[in-house]
Protein backbone atom coordinates (compact mmCIF):
# COMPACT_ATOMS: atom_id res chain seq x y z
CA UNK A 1 0.00 0.00 0.00
CA UNK A 2 1.62 3.23 -0.90
CA UNK A 3 2.77 5.50 2.20
CA UNK A 4 3.84 8.55 2.74
CA UNK A 5 6.39 10.05 5.19
CA UNK A 6 7.43 12.82 6.30
CA UNK A 7 10.10 13.16 8.24
CA UNK A 8 13.14 16.12 9.54
CA UNK A 9 15.85 13.86 8.46
CA UNK A 10 16.53 11.71 5.70
CA UNK A 11 19.17 9.67 5.82
CA UNK A 12 20.34 7.62 1.98
CA UNK A 13 22.70 5.05 2.58
CA UNK A 14 23.16 2.90 6.22
CA UNK A 15 27.15 2.51 5.61
CA UNK A 16 29.53 3.82 8.38
CA UNK A 17 28.58 7.32 7.64
CA UNK A 18 24.63 6.83 7.12
CA UNK A 19 24.27 5.24 10.01
CA UNK A 20 26.19 7.00 12.16
CA UNK A 21 24.39 9.95 11.10
CA UNK A 22 21.28 8.24 11.18
CA UNK A 23 22.49 6.76 15.10
CA UNK A 24 23.20 10.63 16.27
CA UNK A 25 20.49 12.40 14.68
CA UNK A 26 18.09 10.06 16.64
CA UNK A 27 20.20 10.33 19.49
CA UNK A 28 19.58 14.31 19.13
CA UNK A 29 15.68 13.41 18.74
CA UNK A 30 15.43 13.93 15.36
CA UNK A 31 12.65 12.17 13.69
CA UNK A 32 14.81 10.34 11.56
CA UNK A 33 14.56 7.84 8.66
CA UNK A 34 17.48 5.50 7.05
CA UNK A 35 16.78 3.93 4.02
CA UNK A 36 19.26 1.00 2.12
CA UNK A 37 18.88 -1.12 -0.59
CA UNK A 38 20.97 -3.85 0.82
CA UNK A 39 21.62 -4.81 4.03
CA UNK A 40 22.53 -2.65 6.71
CA UNK A 41 26.47 -1.99 7.68
CA UNK A 42 27.60 -0.55 3.91
CA UNK A 43 30.79 -1.89 2.31
CA UNK A 44 32.56 -1.03 5.12
CA UNK A 45 30.51 -3.89 7.37
CA UNK A 46 29.26 -6.33 4.69
CA UNK A 47 31.90 -6.23 1.79
CA UNK A 48 34.39 -4.26 3.03
CA UNK A 49 36.82 -3.11 6.21
CA UNK A 50 35.37 -6.26 8.58
CA UNK A 51 35.00 -9.45 6.36
CA UNK A 52 38.41 -8.24 4.68
CA UNK A 53 40.20 -8.15 8.41
CA UNK A 54 38.69 -11.29 9.08
CA UNK A 55 39.97 -13.14 6.62
CA UNK A 56 43.12 -11.56 6.69
CA UNK A 57 43.13 -12.85 10.40
CA UNK A 58 42.43 -16.11 9.16
CA UNK A 59 45.45 -16.25 6.72
CA UNK A 60 47.58 -15.12 9.45
CA UNK A 61 46.95 -18.25 11.72
CA UNK A 62 46.69 -20.69 9.01
CA UNK A 63 50.65 -19.38 8.07
CA UNK A 64 51.50 -19.01 11.87
CA UNK A 65 50.19 -23.21 11.88
CA UNK A 66 51.93 -23.88 8.59
CA UNK A 67 55.17 -22.78 10.05
CA UNK A 68 54.78 -24.51 13.19
CA UNK A 69 53.97 -27.86 10.93
CA UNK A 70 57.44 -27.37 9.17
CA UNK A 71 60.15 -29.02 9.80
CA UNK A 72 62.19 -27.98 13.36
CA UNK A 73 58.31 -26.19 13.98
CA UNK A 74 58.27 -22.70 15.12
CA UNK A 75 59.17 -20.68 18.41
CA UNK A 76 59.25 -24.10 19.94
CA UNK A 77 56.10 -25.59 18.53
CA UNK A 78 55.66 -28.03 16.14
CA UNK A 79 52.06 -29.72 14.82
CA UNK A 80 52.60 -33.12 13.09
CA UNK A 81 50.72 -32.63 10.23
CA UNK A 82 50.43 -29.09 7.92
CA UNK A 83 46.90 -27.48 8.82
CA UNK A 84 43.81 -27.85 6.82
CA UNK A 85 42.16 -25.15 5.48
CA UNK A 86 38.44 -25.40 4.99
CA UNK A 87 37.68 -22.03 3.05
CA UNK A 88 34.07 -22.18 3.15
CA UNK A 89 34.01 -22.39 6.61
CA UNK A 90 36.29 -19.95 7.13
CA UNK A 91 33.74 -17.32 4.98
CA UNK A 92 31.05 -19.13 7.19
CA UNK A 93 32.80 -17.53 10.56
CA UNK A 94 33.49 -14.11 8.54
CA UNK A 95 29.66 -14.44 7.84
CA UNK A 96 29.03 -14.43 11.01
CA UNK A 97 30.98 -11.81 12.45
CA UNK A 98 29.12 -9.65 9.71
CA UNK A 99 25.94 -11.03 10.93
CA UNK A 100 26.45 -9.76 14.77
CA UNK A 101 27.25 -6.85 13.43
CA UNK A 102 24.55 -6.01 11.19
CA UNK A 103 21.97 -7.01 13.77
CA UNK A 104 24.20 -4.74 16.45
CA UNK A 105 23.97 -1.38 13.60
CA UNK A 106 19.62 -2.55 13.57
CA UNK A 107 19.28 -2.67 16.95
CA UNK A 108 20.93 0.77 17.96
CA UNK A 109 18.69 2.81 15.04
CA UNK A 110 16.08 0.82 16.33
CA UNK A 111 17.39 2.00 20.04
CA UNK A 112 17.54 5.78 18.97
CA UNK A 113 13.96 5.19 17.50
CA UNK A 114 15.11 5.62 13.54
CA UNK A 115 13.05 4.29 11.34
CA UNK A 116 14.98 2.10 8.86
CA UNK A 117 13.21 1.52 5.59
CA UNK A 118 14.84 -1.34 3.30
CA UNK A 119 14.82 -0.72 -0.65
CA UNK A 120 16.65 1.67 -2.97
CA UNK A 121 15.16 5.29 -2.93
CA UNK A 122 15.10 6.95 -5.96
CA UNK A 123 14.89 11.36 -5.98
CA UNK A 124 12.53 12.91 -8.15
CA UNK A 125 13.50 16.32 -6.79
CA UNK A 126 16.23 17.51 -4.05
CA UNK A 127 13.81 16.88 -0.51
CA UNK A 128 11.63 13.81 -2.10
CA UNK A 129 12.57 10.33 -2.96
CA UNK A 130 10.58 7.12 -3.44
CA UNK A 131 11.23 3.31 -2.34
CA UNK A 132 8.83 1.14 -3.42
CA UNK A 133 5.72 2.75 -3.21
CA UNK A 134 6.72 4.69 -0.33
CA UNK A 135 7.27 8.21 -1.00
CA UNK A 136 9.70 10.00 1.44
CA UNK A 137 9.37 13.68 1.92
CA UNK A 138 12.10 15.55 4.43
CA UNK A 139 13.53 18.83 5.76
CA UNK A 140 16.51 17.93 5.66
CA UNK A 141 18.52 15.05 3.66
CA UNK A 142 21.92 13.46 4.47
CA UNK A 143 23.58 11.50 1.26
CA UNK A 144 25.32 8.87 1.72
CA UNK A 145 25.44 6.16 -0.94
CA UNK A 146 29.05 5.51 -0.66
CA UNK A 147 31.40 3.92 -3.57
CA UNK A 148 31.45 0.72 -6.08
CA UNK A 149 34.72 -0.70 -7.54
CA UNK A 150 36.06 0.51 -10.54
CA UNK A 151 35.66 -2.05 -13.64
CA UNK A 152 38.07 -1.91 -16.48
CA UNK A 153 36.21 -2.12 -19.90
CA UNK A 154 38.60 -4.77 -20.98
CA UNK A 155 38.38 -6.84 -17.55
CA UNK A 156 34.95 -6.52 -16.58
CA UNK A 157 33.71 -8.33 -13.12
CA UNK A 158 31.97 -11.95 -14.09
CA UNK A 159 33.25 -15.51 -14.14
CA UNK A 160 36.86 -15.35 -12.89
CA UNK A 161 37.42 -11.77 -12.69
CA UNK A 162 36.41 -10.78 -9.55
CA UNK A 163 36.23 -7.44 -7.31
CA UNK A 164 36.89 -7.37 -3.32
CA UNK A 165 33.15 -8.55 -3.01
CA UNK A 166 34.49 -11.94 -4.64
CA UNK A 167 37.16 -12.64 -3.31
CA UNK A 168 36.05 -11.87 0.37
CA UNK A 169 33.63 -14.93 -1.08
CA UNK A 170 35.39 -17.51 -2.64
CA UNK A 171 34.21 -20.83 -2.41
CA UNK A 172 37.79 -22.48 -2.82
CA UNK A 173 41.27 -21.48 -2.73
CA UNK A 174 42.43 -20.64 -6.21
CA UNK A 175 45.74 -22.00 -7.05
CA UNK A 176 46.75 -19.15 -9.08
CA UNK A 177 45.96 -15.91 -8.42
CA UNK A 178 46.24 -12.80 -10.19
CA UNK A 179 46.12 -9.16 -8.53
CA UNK A 180 45.59 -6.07 -10.91
CA UNK A 181 46.13 -2.89 -8.47
CA UNK A 182 48.76 -2.85 -5.95
CA UNK A 183 46.74 -0.81 -3.68
CA UNK A 184 45.23 -0.89 -0.89
CA UNK A 185 42.37 -3.87 -1.47
CA UNK A 186 45.43 -5.62 -3.78
CA UNK A 187 47.77 -6.01 -1.63
CA UNK A 188 45.74 -6.81 1.97
CA UNK A 189 43.74 -9.67 0.37
CA UNK A 190 46.53 -10.91 -2.31
CA UNK A 191 48.89 -11.31 1.00
CA UNK A 192 46.23 -13.35 2.98
CA UNK A 193 45.67 -15.32 0.01
CA UNK A 194 49.26 -15.61 -0.31
CA UNK A 195 49.41 -17.10 3.29
CA UNK A 196 46.50 -19.31 2.75
CA UNK A 197 48.46 -21.44 -0.30
CA UNK A 198 47.96 -19.16 -3.43
CA UNK A 199 50.29 -18.11 -5.77
CA UNK A 200 49.93 -14.96 -6.44
CA UNK A 201 50.82 -12.28 -9.14
CA UNK A 202 50.30 -8.18 -9.07
CA UNK A 203 49.91 -6.17 -11.26
CA UNK A 204 50.71 -2.87 -10.57
CA UNK A 205 50.36 0.14 -13.43
CA UNK A 206 52.41 3.07 -11.08
CA UNK A 207 56.51 2.60 -10.64
CA UNK A 208 55.72 1.07 -7.46
CA UNK A 209 53.12 -0.99 -4.98
CA UNK A 210 51.46 1.37 -2.90
CA UNK A 211 51.54 4.95 -4.50
CA UNK A 212 49.99 6.55 -1.94
CA UNK A 213 52.68 6.01 0.82
CA UNK A 214 56.24 6.78 0.71
CA UNK A 215 58.78 4.54 -0.92
CA UNK A 216 60.19 4.08 2.90
CA UNK A 217 57.56 2.98 4.41
CA UNK A 218 56.23 0.03 1.85
CA UNK A 219 60.14 -1.01 1.13
CA UNK A 220 58.72 -3.73 4.12
CA UNK A 221 56.01 -4.91 2.86
CA UNK A 222 57.71 -5.17 -0.52
CA UNK A 223 60.18 -6.94 1.04
CA UNK A 224 57.51 -9.88 2.95
CA UNK A 225 56.25 -9.81 -1.31
CA UNK A 226 59.73 -10.58 -2.83
CA UNK A 227 60.35 -13.19 0.38
CA UNK A 228 56.96 -14.84 0.29
CA UNK A 229 57.08 -15.32 -3.63
CA UNK A 230 54.87 -13.04 -4.58
CA UNK A 231 55.40 -11.83 -8.15
CA UNK A 232 54.63 -7.85 -8.39
CA UNK A 233 55.10 -6.27 -11.88
CA UNK A 234 55.20 -2.92 -11.64
CA UNK A 235 55.00 -0.15 -14.45
CA UNK A 236 52.72 -3.33 -15.89
CA UNK A 237 49.01 -2.65 -17.18
CA UNK A 238 46.64 -5.50 -17.49
CA UNK A 239 45.39 -6.11 -20.75
CA UNK A 240 42.74 -8.71 -21.03
CA UNK A 241 41.80 -12.17 -19.63
CA UNK A 242 41.00 -15.36 -21.67
CA UNK A 243 41.92 -18.95 -21.31
CA UNK A 244 43.06 -18.79 -18.01
CA UNK A 245 46.12 -16.31 -19.01
CA UNK A 246 46.07 -13.03 -17.77
CA UNK A 247 47.45 -10.87 -20.55
CA UNK A 248 49.94 -7.83 -19.33
CA UNK A 249 52.14 -4.98 -21.06
CA UNK A 250 55.41 -4.18 -19.50
CA UNK A 251 57.01 -0.97 -19.28
CA UNK A 252 58.82 -1.30 -22.59
CA UNK A 253 55.80 -3.01 -24.15
CA UNK A 254 56.69 -6.55 -24.36
CA UNK A 255 53.22 -8.53 -23.31
CA UNK A 256 53.34 -11.24 -21.41
CA UNK A 257 50.79 -14.13 -20.73
CA UNK A 258 50.19 -14.69 -16.43
CA UNK A 259 48.48 -17.70 -15.64
CA UNK A 260 45.46 -17.34 -13.25
CA UNK A 261 42.78 -19.00 -12.38
CA UNK A 262 41.10 -15.80 -10.81
CA UNK A 263 41.69 -12.30 -11.70
CA UNK A 264 41.25 -9.85 -8.88
CA UNK A 265 40.41 -6.54 -10.18
CA UNK A 266 41.36 -3.93 -7.52
CA UNK A 267 42.15 -0.30 -9.48
CA UNK A 268 40.41 1.81 -7.30
CA UNK A 269 36.66 2.97 -6.24
CA UNK A 270 34.19 5.38 -7.59
CA UNK A 271 31.71 7.53 -5.67
CA UNK A 272 28.06 5.99 -6.52
CA UNK A 273 26.46 9.00 -8.24
CA UNK A 274 24.16 7.11 -10.31
CA UNK A 275 21.21 5.85 -10.73
CA UNK A 276 19.26 6.82 -7.97
CA UNK A 277 18.79 10.87 -9.02
CA UNK A 278 21.05 12.81 -8.20
CA UNK A 279 20.87 14.50 -11.39
CA UNK A 280 17.34 15.81 -9.85
CA UNK A 281 18.80 16.92 -7.14
CA UNK A 282 20.02 20.06 -8.60
CA UNK A 283 23.36 19.12 -6.47
CA UNK A 284 26.91 20.58 -8.00
CA UNK A 285 29.82 17.87 -8.56
CA UNK A 286 33.47 18.44 -8.21
CA UNK A 287 34.98 16.06 -10.51
CA UNK A 288 32.97 12.31 -9.88
CA UNK A 289 32.28 13.39 -6.33
CA UNK A 290 29.72 15.30 -4.81
CA UNK A 291 30.74 18.82 -3.80
CA UNK A 292 30.64 19.52 -0.29
CA UNK A 293 31.99 22.31 2.05
CA UNK A 294 33.48 21.67 5.61
CA UNK A 295 30.29 21.30 7.34
CA UNK A 296 29.38 18.77 4.41
CA UNK A 297 26.29 20.94 2.74
CA UNK A 298 25.94 21.09 -0.60
CA UNK A 299 25.01 23.27 -3.38
CA UNK A 300 21.28 22.67 -2.36
CA UNK A 301 20.44 24.10 1.08
CA UNK A 302 19.48 21.54 3.48
CA UNK A 303 20.91 18.36 1.37
CA UNK A 304 24.06 16.88 3.47
CA UNK A 305 26.84 14.80 1.90
CA UNK A 306 29.32 12.42 3.20
CA UNK A 307 31.40 9.50 3.04
CA UNK A 308 33.28 7.94 -0.09
CA UNK A 309 30.15 9.88 -1.88
CA UNK A 310 32.37 13.08 -1.19
CA UNK A 311 35.80 12.41 -1.79
CA UNK A 312 39.35 11.42 -0.44
CA UNK A 313 40.29 9.36 1.47
CA UNK A 314 37.67 6.81 0.90
CA UNK A 315 37.60 5.90 4.41
CA UNK A 316 34.95 4.30 6.66
CA UNK A 317 36.26 6.75 9.81
CA UNK A 318 36.12 9.65 7.65
CA UNK A 319 32.29 8.80 6.26
CA UNK A 320 31.25 8.05 10.55
CA UNK A 321 32.54 11.83 11.50
CA UNK A 322 31.11 13.32 8.51
CA UNK A 323 27.69 11.32 10.00
CA UNK A 324 28.38 12.53 13.01
CA UNK A 325 28.96 15.99 12.71
CA UNK A 326 25.83 16.76 9.67
CA UNK A 327 23.45 15.40 12.38
CA UNK A 328 24.61 17.36 15.19
CA UNK A 329 24.76 20.81 13.04
CA UNK A 330 20.86 19.57 12.09
CA UNK A 331 20.65 19.52 15.71
CA UNK A 332 22.04 23.12 15.79
CA UNK A 333 25.15 22.67 17.33
CA UNK A 334 28.37 24.30 15.59
CA UNK A 335 30.71 22.02 14.08
CA UNK A 336 33.17 22.18 11.31
CA UNK A 337 35.10 19.10 9.50
CA UNK A 338 38.60 20.20 9.54
CA UNK A 339 40.36 17.26 11.31
CA UNK A 340 44.31 18.15 11.47
CA UNK A 341 44.89 14.48 10.19
CA UNK A 342 43.07 11.60 8.89
CA UNK A 343 44.63 8.61 10.10
CA UNK A 344 45.31 5.83 7.23
CA UNK A 345 46.04 1.87 8.11
CA UNK A 346 47.43 -0.61 5.52
CA UNK A 347 46.66 -4.37 6.52
CA UNK A 348 49.70 -5.71 4.71
CA UNK A 349 51.99 -8.00 6.28
CA UNK A 350 53.92 -5.78 8.20
CA UNK A 351 50.72 -3.56 8.54
CA UNK A 352 51.27 0.19 7.88
CA UNK A 353 49.84 3.49 9.64
CA UNK A 354 50.27 7.21 8.07
CA UNK A 355 48.95 10.38 10.09
CA UNK A 356 49.79 13.84 8.93
CA UNK A 357 52.38 14.96 6.86
CA UNK A 358 54.92 12.40 5.37
CA UNK A 359 58.98 12.98 4.25
CA UNK A 360 57.49 13.95 0.48
CA UNK A 361 55.13 16.36 1.36
CA UNK A 362 56.21 19.93 1.99
CA UNK A 363 56.73 21.89 4.67
CA UNK A 364 57.38 25.67 5.11
CA UNK A 365 60.42 25.85 7.20
CA UNK A 366 63.08 23.03 8.48
CA UNK A 367 61.93 20.13 9.71
CA UNK A 368 63.47 17.34 11.58
CA UNK A 369 62.81 13.52 10.58
CA UNK A 370 63.80 10.55 13.02
CA UNK A 371 62.83 6.97 12.95
CA UNK A 372 62.74 3.90 15.65
CA UNK A 373 63.33 0.82 14.27
CA UNK A 374 61.16 -2.12 15.32
CA UNK A 375 64.43 -4.53 15.14
CA UNK A 376 65.07 -2.78 19.16
CA UNK A 377 61.91 -2.68 20.48
CA UNK A 378 61.55 -5.58 23.26
CA UNK A 379 57.89 -6.14 22.03
CA UNK A 380 58.35 -6.45 18.30
CA UNK A 381 60.88 -8.73 19.11
CA UNK A 382 58.30 -11.31 21.17
CA UNK A 383 55.84 -10.84 18.29
CA UNK A 384 57.80 -11.80 15.76
CA UNK A 385 57.87 -8.39 14.14
CA UNK A 386 61.67 -7.06 14.74
CA UNK A 387 63.05 -8.47 11.51
CA UNK A 388 60.92 -7.11 9.13
CA UNK A 389 62.79 -3.92 8.31
CA UNK A 390 59.62 -2.18 10.25
CA UNK A 391 60.14 1.35 12.13
CA UNK A 392 58.06 4.29 13.32
CA UNK A 393 58.88 7.43 12.21
CA UNK A 394 58.14 11.60 13.49
CA UNK A 395 58.22 14.39 11.47
CA UNK A 396 58.18 17.71 13.45
CA UNK A 397 58.99 21.22 12.70
CA UNK A 398 62.52 22.00 13.85
CA UNK A 399 61.30 25.77 15.11
CA UNK A 400 58.91 24.81 17.95
CA UNK A 401 59.24 20.67 18.03
CA UNK A 402 55.43 20.97 16.63
CA UNK A 403 54.94 17.46 15.31
CA UNK A 404 53.70 17.23 11.57
CA UNK A 405 53.03 13.52 10.79
CA UNK A 406 53.99 10.01 12.16
CA UNK A 407 54.28 6.94 10.53
CA UNK A 408 54.94 3.30 10.74
CA UNK A 409 55.24 0.11 9.60
CA UNK A 410 55.19 -3.17 11.09
CA UNK A 411 53.68 -6.03 12.98
CA UNK A 412 50.01 -4.85 14.41
CA UNK A 413 50.90 -1.12 14.04
CA UNK A 414 47.47 -0.36 13.21
CA UNK A 415 46.89 -0.42 16.92
CA UNK A 416 49.19 2.84 17.48
CA UNK A 417 46.74 4.46 15.17
CA UNK A 418 44.69 5.85 17.73
CA UNK A 419 47.90 7.56 19.86
CA UNK A 420 49.03 9.14 16.71
CA UNK A 421 46.37 10.75 15.41
CA UNK A 422 45.98 12.04 18.83
CA UNK A 423 49.22 13.39 19.29
CA UNK A 424 48.76 15.26 16.09
CA UNK A 425 45.15 16.57 16.47
CA UNK A 426 46.30 17.96 20.05
CA UNK A 427 48.85 19.99 18.37
CA UNK A 428 52.05 17.82 20.48
CA UNK A 429 54.99 18.75 20.51
CA UNK A 430 58.34 15.69 20.58
CA UNK A 431 58.43 16.95 24.37
CA UNK A 432 54.97 16.47 24.93
CA UNK A 433 55.88 12.57 23.90
CA UNK A 434 58.98 12.07 25.34
CA UNK A 435 56.91 13.41 28.98
CA UNK A 436 54.85 11.12 28.64
CA UNK A 437 55.82 7.32 30.13
CA UNK A 438 54.76 4.79 27.60
CA UNK A 439 54.17 1.52 29.05
CA UNK A 440 57.17 -1.78 28.66
CA UNK A 441 56.65 -3.84 27.31
CA UNK A 442 54.64 -2.54 24.09
CA UNK A 443 54.92 -0.64 21.03
CA UNK A 444 54.22 2.27 21.88
CA UNK A 445 57.89 2.62 23.43
CA UNK A 446 58.91 2.75 20.09
CA UNK A 447 56.76 6.22 19.22
CA UNK A 448 58.69 7.64 22.93
CA UNK A 449 62.04 6.46 21.59
CA UNK A 450 61.38 8.30 17.81
CA UNK A 451 60.51 10.88 19.52
CA UNK A 452 63.57 10.46 21.70
CA UNK A 453 65.83 10.12 18.55
CA UNK A 454 64.21 13.72 16.95
CA UNK A 455 65.79 15.20 20.12
CA UNK A 456 69.10 13.51 19.16
CA UNK A 457 69.42 11.30 22.39
CA UNK A 458 67.37 7.92 22.20
CA UNK A 459 68.22 5.49 24.45
CA UNK A 460 67.68 2.00 22.70
CA UNK A 461 69.05 2.35 20.11
P1 LIG B 1 29.17 2.70 2.02
O1 LIG B 1 29.75 1.95 3.13
O2 LIG B 1 29.51 2.30 0.63
O3 LIG B 1 27.59 2.61 2.21
C1 LIG B 1 26.71 3.11 1.27
C2 LIG B 1 25.35 2.44 1.46
O4 LIG B 1 24.39 3.13 0.69
C3 LIG B 1 25.32 0.99 1.00
O5 LIG B 1 24.85 0.16 2.04
C4 LIG B 1 24.33 0.99 -0.17
O6 LIG B 1 23.55 -0.18 -0.23
C5 LIG B 1 23.49 2.21 0.15
N1 LIG B 1 22.88 2.89 -1.00
C6 LIG B 1 23.52 3.45 -2.05
N2 LIG B 1 22.65 4.02 -2.87
C7 LIG B 1 21.42 3.84 -2.33
C8 LIG B 1 20.11 4.21 -2.71
N3 LIG B 1 19.86 4.91 -3.83
N4 LIG B 1 19.09 3.82 -1.93
C9 LIG B 1 19.29 3.10 -0.79
N5 LIG B 1 20.52 2.73 -0.39
C10 LIG B 1 21.56 3.11 -1.14
N6 LIG B 1 37.96 1.65 5.08
C11 LIG B 1 38.61 1.78 6.26
O7 LIG B 1 38.56 2.85 6.87
N7 LIG B 1 39.32 0.73 6.80
C12 LIG B 1 39.40 -0.47 6.17
O8 LIG B 1 40.05 -1.39 6.67
C13 LIG B 1 38.74 -0.63 4.93
N8 LIG B 1 38.78 -1.80 4.29
C14 LIG B 1 38.09 -1.95 3.11
C15 LIG B 1 38.15 -3.18 2.47
C16 LIG B 1 37.47 -3.37 1.28
C17 LIG B 1 37.54 -4.70 0.59
C18 LIG B 1 36.69 -2.30 0.74
C19 LIG B 1 35.91 -2.49 -0.55
C20 LIG B 1 36.63 -1.06 1.36
C21 LIG B 1 37.33 -0.88 2.57
N9 LIG B 1 37.32 0.34 3.23
C22 LIG B 1 38.00 0.48 4.41
C23 LIG B 1 36.58 1.51 2.72
C24 LIG B 1 35.22 1.64 3.44
O9 LIG B 1 34.47 0.48 3.25
C25 LIG B 1 34.47 2.86 2.91
O10 LIG B 1 35.27 4.01 3.02
C26 LIG B 1 33.18 3.08 3.70
O11 LIG B 1 32.35 1.95 3.65
C27 LIG B 1 32.42 4.29 3.15
O12 LIG B 1 31.26 4.48 3.90
P2 LIG B 1 29.98 5.20 3.29
O13 LIG B 1 28.99 5.23 4.40
O14 LIG B 1 30.38 6.46 2.66
O15 LIG B 1 29.46 4.26 2.12
P1 LIG C 1 43.72 1.95 -4.35
O1 LIG C 1 43.55 3.30 -4.88
O2 LIG C 1 44.21 1.77 -2.97
O3 LIG C 1 44.73 1.13 -5.28
C1 LIG C 1 44.51 0.97 -6.64
C2 LIG C 1 45.84 0.63 -7.29
O4 LIG C 1 45.58 0.21 -8.60
C3 LIG C 1 46.80 1.81 -7.35
O5 LIG C 1 48.06 1.42 -6.85
C4 LIG C 1 46.83 2.16 -8.83
O6 LIG C 1 48.07 2.68 -9.24
C5 LIG C 1 46.55 0.81 -9.46
N1 LIG C 1 45.95 0.86 -10.79
C6 LIG C 1 45.03 1.73 -11.28
N2 LIG C 1 44.68 1.39 -12.54
C7 LIG C 1 45.38 0.28 -12.85
C8 LIG C 1 45.45 -0.57 -13.99
N3 LIG C 1 44.71 -0.32 -15.07
N4 LIG C 1 46.28 -1.64 -13.94
C9 LIG C 1 47.04 -1.89 -12.85
N5 LIG C 1 47.01 -1.12 -11.75
C10 LIG C 1 46.18 -0.07 -11.73
O7 LIG C 1 42.31 1.22 -4.58
P2 LIG C 1 41.73 -0.15 -4.03
O8 LIG C 1 42.81 -1.05 -3.58
O9 LIG C 1 40.78 -0.62 -5.08
O10 LIG C 1 40.89 0.32 -2.78
C11 LIG C 1 39.84 1.30 -2.95
C12 LIG C 1 39.74 2.19 -1.76
O11 LIG C 1 39.12 1.49 -0.68
C13 LIG C 1 41.08 2.64 -1.19
O12 LIG C 1 41.59 3.74 -1.88
C14 LIG C 1 40.71 2.99 0.21
O13 LIG C 1 40.13 4.27 0.23
C15 LIG C 1 39.65 1.95 0.54
N6 LIG C 1 40.26 0.83 1.30
C16 LIG C 1 40.83 1.09 2.49
C17 LIG C 1 41.41 0.07 3.21
C18 LIG C 1 42.03 0.39 4.55
O14 LIG C 1 41.76 1.48 5.06
N7 LIG C 1 42.83 -0.50 5.14
C19 LIG C 1 41.42 -1.23 2.73
C20 LIG C 1 40.83 -1.47 1.50
C21 LIG C 1 40.25 -0.43 0.78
Amino acid sequence: MAEHIKTKVLVVGGGPGGYVAGIRAGQLGLDTVVVDGDRLGGTCLIRGCIPSKAIIHAAEMFEQMSHAAAKGGHVGISLSEPPKLDLAATVKWKEGIVDRLNSGVTGLLKRAKVRVVSGWAKFSDAKTCAVGDITITAEHVILATGSDPVELPHLKFGGDVISSTGALDLAALPKRLAVVGGGYIGLELGIALRKLGAEVTVVEAAERILPTYDKQLTAPVAQWLKKNGVEVLVSTKAQGFAGGALTVEGPDGKKTDIKADKVLVAVGRKPRTEGWGLENMGVDLAGRFVKVDDQCRTSMRDVWAIGDLVGEPMLAHKASAQGEMVAEIIAGHKRRFNPVAIPAVCFTEPEIVSVGLGPEDKVNGEVLNASFPWAANGRAMTLEGADNGGFVRIIARKDDHRLLGIQAVGRNVSELSGEFAMALEMGATIEDITGIIHAHPTLSEGFFEAALRTLGHGIHV
